[in-house]
C-alpha cells in the first residue's frame, strides 16, 4: 500500500486526499489552518464564489480537460455528504453585443457545448429580474459548488475513509519522501503531494522549484441580497453573480502581488455599479464582503505533477481551482500508482514554465 502525505487542505489537497484514499493509498494531510474554515479564513477556497464554469469566449490551451473536470463534479458529488453544496443550474452568459455573444456561441459549439441565445423575455423568465437584456445566452453546463458547506463535507469525508489529519500544523520543509513540521516531527511517505495554495514558503519552493512562478491574486466578494433567488449564475463581462446553498455574492476583483486581505469597500461599489448597469435595483449589497488570495500561474492554468526531485505538486489553479479540482484529484493520483498519463494531462505539467 502507498503512503501519501498531501500538504494544504484547500479544495485541492481535500479533493487529493479523498480521491487517493478511494484509490487504496494510505493518506496523511497536513493543513497549516484550522479544520474548519469561514470566509475570513486565509486560504482562497473559502474566500471564492465557487462557480464551475468551464466554457469561455475563446480556445483554450487545457479546455478539454476543464470539460474533463466539471463531469466528474457529477462522479464525485454523487453519494458524498457535501452533495447537497453544488448546484448544476447552468449559467447565463450576457455580452454587449449580438456579435460577442455569437462569438461565445460558436466556441462554445466548437467544443460540443450548448449556449442558448435568450430573448429579453426569456431572460426574463430563466432570472426573475425585471431587467430586458438583450445578448444573453442560456450554458447548460455550469455550476456552483458553495464553498465552506463542500469544504467541510470534504473534511468529513477524508475523516470518515480514514484519512490521518493534522490541522493547525504547519509543514516547514519538505523531501521526496518526507516532511518535517515546524514541531519537528518528521512523516515519511512514498509520495508527497504539495497544495499549499499561494502560501509556499522557501523550504517547499526549494523542494518542488515550479512553485516559484506562483504569484498571489487578491480576489474581493461580497455577500448579496437579490429577489428572487437566481439559479444559474449570471457571467457578464466585467462581474458575476453566484447563487450558493446559503447565499449569493457579487464578484470579483483581480490584483496581483498583495497578501493582505483588506476589503476594499471603493472597488466593490465599482463591481455593484456594474450590476446596477445591467440590472438597476434588483441587487444589493450587504455589509458582509471578504478577500481571498488566489495562486495564480503564468497561463492561468493549474499545476499538476512532478516537479525537481519527484515531489508532486498540485497548485496554481488561479481563478478556476474550484472547477478544476477533481481533475487535479484525478491526475495526482494516476501520478502516485504509476498510470498512464494521457498528453493532455501531462500538458499540465508543472515544468512547463521552466526555460529548457
Ligand atoms: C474571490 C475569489 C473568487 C474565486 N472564485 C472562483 C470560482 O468562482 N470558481 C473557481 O473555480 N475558482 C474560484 N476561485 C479560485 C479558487 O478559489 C482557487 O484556485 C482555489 O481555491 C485554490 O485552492 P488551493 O487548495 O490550491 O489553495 P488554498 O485554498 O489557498 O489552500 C491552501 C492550503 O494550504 C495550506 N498550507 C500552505 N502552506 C502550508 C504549509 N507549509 N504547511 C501546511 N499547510 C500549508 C493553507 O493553510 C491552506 O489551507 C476564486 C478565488 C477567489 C479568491
Amino acid at each position: 500500500m502507498k503512503d501519501v502525505i498531501v500538504v494544504g487542505g484547500g479544495v485541492i489537497g481535500l479533493f487529493c486526499a479523498v480521491r487517493l484514499r478511494k484509490g487504496g493509498a494510505r493518506v496523511r494531510l497536513i493543513d497549516s489552518g484550522p479544520e474548519h474554515p469561514t470566509y475570513y479564513t486565509p486560504i482562497a477556497s473559502a474566500a471564492a464564489a465557487g462557480m464551475l464554469a468551464p466554457i469561455g469566449d475563446a480556445p483554450s490551451a487545457h479546455e478539454q480537460v476543464a470539460l474533463e473536470s466539471f463531469d466528474l463534479w457529477k462522479f464525485f458529488r454523487e453519494g458524498a455528504e457535501w452533495a447537497d453544496g453544488v448546484r448544476f443550474d447552468g449559467g447565463i452568459v450576457v455580452r454587449a453585443s449580438e456579435a460577442e455573444a455569437s462569438v461565445f456561441a460558436s466556441n462554445a459549439a466548437r467544443i460540443g457545448q450548448k449556449a442558448i441565445p435568450l430573448s429579453a423575455r426569456e431572460f426574463q423568465k430563466r432570472t426573475g429580474f425585471r431587467a430586458k437584456i438583450d445578448h444573453a445566452l442560456f450554458v447548460e453546463s455550469e455550476g456552483t459548488a458553495d464553498p465552506l458547506r463542500v469544504l467541510t463535507g470534504l473534511a468529513m469525508q477524508a475523516h470518515a475513509l480514514g484519512v490521518l489529519r493534522d490541522y493547525n500544523t504547519d509543514v516547514a520543509s519538505v523531501t521526496p519522501t518526507n516532511v518535517t513540521t515546524h514541531e519537528g516531527k518528521v512523516f515519511e511517505a512514498d509520495a508527497i503531494v504539495l497544495a499549499p495554495g499561494a502560501w509556499a514558503t522557501n523550504p517547499l519552493m526549494e523542494a518542488a522549484p515550479a512553485l516559484k512562478h506562483i504569484r498571489p491574486g487578491k480576489g474581493m466578494v461580497a455577500a448579496i441580497e437579490m429577489e428572487p433567488r437566481l439559479g444559474p449564475n449570471l457571467r457578464a463581462g466585467d462581474f458575476y453573480l453566484a447563487q450558493r446553498r446559503e447565499d449569493a455574492v457579487i464578484g470579483a476583483t483581480l490584483e496581483f502581488d498583495r497578501f493582505d486581505r483588506k476589503v476594499d469597500r471603493a472597488k466593490l461599489a465599482e463591481l455593484h455599479a456594474a450590476a446596477e448597469k445591467l440590472l438597476p435595483g434588483e441587487v444589493r449589497l450587504t455589509e458582509q464582503a471578504w478577500a481571498g488570495i488566489r495562486p495564480m500561474s503564468p497561463d492561468g492554468w493549474p499545476m499538476i505533477g512532478p516537479t525537481g526531485e519527484g515531489v508532486l505538486v498540485a497548485g496554481g489553479h488561479s481563478r478556476d481551482g474550484w472547477l478544476m479540482a477533481p481533475i487535479t484529484a484525478e491526475i495526482i493520483t494516476a501520478y502516485v500508482f504509476g498510470a498512464e498519463i494521457s498528453p493532455r494531462w501531462a500538458a499540465l505539467s508543472p515544468e512547463r514554465f521552466e526555460t529548457k
